[in-house]
């Protein structure tokens, strides 16, 4: 098993706990704080939505120290979001990528709505979600969770054509970076294969 697959299974593991209301807040001791004195060493980057609904800690039920956790309106990923999560797979060698979408997003609802209005007039986090809208209009569904799920998808695409420490690190197997979906009904984050 890689560290890649470790570290998910971690987390999913925690998701597990949080869905079945179980978790057990690990890592949060005086302990836990005094041995991260001496530096930081995160098994996992999160690359989320600020939604106040979806914060990676308590998803995943992990501590001070887990998680490297970026987060964004929609988890657009602009040039100071690329390069924190550069940060953590260069400097911190943090092995797994997680990009976060959840059901309900207002950042991809807002994409939805103003779909229509003229690329001039539109926001950054609408034009940079625009395209998974565009694509998932041919599917069946719901409109707005299918979008958030392709979202996800290519923001993995564009974190690996855009950084050279993310498409180095998964091209020498060190680690890999994976498209998630969160559903805030349920509490599950499920993995996008495929
Ligand atoms: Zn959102």
């Amino acid at each position: 098993m890689t560290l890649a697959d470790e570290a998910l299974r971690t987390l999913l593991e925690g998701n597990e706990r949080f869905a079945e209301t179980e978790s057990t807040h690990p890592r949060l001791t005086l302990d836990r704080r005094r041995q991260l004195l001496g530096g930081q060493r995160p098994f996992a980057v999160v690359l989320g939505c600020s939604d106040s609904r979806v914060p990676p800690e308590l998803l995943f039920d992990q501590g001070l120290g887990d998680l490297f956790v970026v987060r964004t309106a929609g988890h657009v990923l602009g040039r100071a979001a690329l390069e924190s999560i550069e940060y953590a797979v260069s400097h911190l060698g943090t092995p797994l990528v997680l990009v976060l979408a959840h059901s309900d997003c207002g950042a991809v609802a807002a994409t939805v709505a103003a779909r229509n209005t003229a690329p001039g007039e539109m926001s950054c986090l609408v034009s940079e979600i625009l395209p998974a809208v565009e694509e998932a209009s041919a599917l069946t569904g719901d409109l707005v969770n299918n979008a958030s799920k392709i979202h996800a998808r290519r923001t993995v695409d564009l974190l690996r054509s855009e950084s050279f420490a993310l498409k180095e690190m998964e091209r020498s197997g060190r680690g890999a970076a994976v498209p998630a979906f969160y559903d805030l009904e349920t509490g599950r984050v499920e993995i996008l294969t495929g």
